[in-house]
């Protein structure tokens, strides 16, 4: 009886020690499938020269949202497994500067990202309220909305909420934005008529709408209010400012997908 007995934890012992054998070469292969998987992450540097962004009181929206991008660039640099790309590197529209141009130049950026076979599209802004409302302050990111292939949303909320996480390191406020009032700073935007082939309401923003058709997330990260002065002031005047917002946002992006630093 005895003998059984033992024979049979043996037994137990050996599919025990086979069992985690199997299990940790599978954890090994999906670990070296993960490593393997390169992110590639477009960073797009709102308006150019000729698609004029938001400018106030010395503030130009276009010249800010590239020196963040590249500050960005140079930060998500800093890890394995990622490419990053940008829309534009310098003033000028790379799309046709044509002032009428505002929509081929978005759906440009949109394809320049499907060309390099993008996982995301990070569209980089700053905001301006147009009634120079005080209260309206500090960070929000623009995520698509849940419907047509709710798998991007999803996607593109836990990328914003990583971004914004990171900016209110930085001192900026989450930005409660009187469009789209919902205290999270994660915010989606309707189109009032148009739709996706499923009927669905198309998100409102040509970046995030046509990167959802092509297959992708695209969120706008609006990093502070120019027309606020304490953003102005102490977010949006120096290089070393920038410098600040552009390294939050390369960290929430890494934090998203794991990357870890070379
Ligand atoms: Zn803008």
């Amino acid at each position: 009886m005895k003998s059984i007995l033992k024979k049979c934890i043996s037994i137990l012992t050996c599919m025990a020690c086979a069992l985690l054998l199997f299990s940790s070469n599978t954890i090994y292969s999906e670990a070296k499938t993960s490593k393997a998987k390169n992110i590639v992450v477009v960073l797009d540097p709102g308006h150019d020269n000729t698609h004029l962004g938001c400018h106030y009181e010395g503030f130009e929206e276009g010249l800010a949202n590239l020196y963040i991008a590249y500050y960005c660039k140079q930060e998500l640099e800093k890890y394995n497994g990622v490419t990053v790309y940008m829309t534009r590197y310098g003033f000028d529209c790379p799309y046709g500067a044509n002032p009428d141009s505002k929509a081929s130049c978005l759906t440009s950026r949109v394809n320049y990202a499907k060309s390099v076979n993008a996982d995301v599209l990070v569209s980089l802004h700053n905001d301006y309220d147009p009634d120079l409302d005080a209260s309206q302050n500090g960070s929000k990111v623009i995520v698509p909305n849940a419907n047509y292939k709710p798998a991007i949303a999803a996607k593109g909320t836990a990328l914003g909420q990583s971004i914004l996480g990171q900016l209110t390191t930085t001192g900026l406020t989450v930005n409660n934005w009187k469009y789209c009032p919902n205290g999270t700073g994660i915010v989606t935007r309707d189109s009032e008529s148009a739709t996706y082939p499923d009927g669905s309401a198309k998100d409102y923003y040509a970046l995030i709408n046509q990167a959802k058709t092509a297959g992708f997330t695209a969120v706008i990260v609006e990093h502070a209010f120019c027309t606020n002065t304490s953003d102005r002031v102490n977010h949006l005047s120096t290089p070393e400012q920038y410098q600040q917002l552009g390294i939050a946002d390369a960290t929430g992006i890494a934090n998203y997908y794991g990357l870890k630093l070379k």
